[in-house]
């Protein structure tokens, strides 16, 4: 969403809020498309004394899958966004200042990007998942496999060799 900052670029204490839908549906992630839902972004851009503050809330359904056993995974990600908004070229790069380029600020170029920040490479349906055995695929979670004991004699197994080797 674009926001048109003439209104208050000159006078103190003059807000603008804002509240919107953005559409994710086609960001790619890790191979998978997670956002399935609009993405909200509520929040407003504040004239402090001259220095335009945006302070912004991204709220977003990331629809993925435990990266152990692939069961779905939902997760509320509730992203906090505040940055600077500055016409004045900066010295060195802070990331906490957005530079502007005219009177108008695309919203999504600042709030997208915060939020992305905030998704973890993998998810787990639970702290504590088992996992598919690698054996025979099935769900741990939902018990033992019996194929535990024969993986314990095949690590023996390598032992085995290994000692072998040494003598
Ligand atoms: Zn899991
Ligand atoms: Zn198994």
């Amino acid at each position: 969403m674009k926001l048109d900052l003439k209104r208050i670029a000159v006078t103190d204490g003059e807000t603008i809020p804002f509240s919107y839908d953005a559409d994710l549906t086609k960001e790619e992630m890790n191979g998978e498309y997670p956002f399935r839902t609009p993405v909200h972004v509520e929040g407003e851009v504040r004239n402090h004394l001259g220095v335009l503050n945006l302070h912004a809330t991204v709220r977003a359904l990331y629809q993925t899958q435990c990266a152990r056993c692939l069961a779905p995974v939902n997760v509320d990600l509730n992203v906090p966004c505040d940055m600077i908004l500055s016409a004045e070229v900066q010295d060195d790069e802070r990331d906490d200042i957005y530079q502007l380029e005219g009177d108008s600020v695309e919203l999504d170029d600042i709030v997208i990007p915060a939020l992305l920040l905030e998704v973890h490479m993998t998810y787990l349906c639970k702290p504590d998942c088992k996992g598919l055995c690698p054996t025979c695929g099935k769900n741990r979670n939902e018990g033992p496999c019996g194929c535990d004991g024969r993986q314990i004699d095949s690590r023996l197994a390598v032992l085995q060799k290994l000692l072998d080797k040494d003598d």
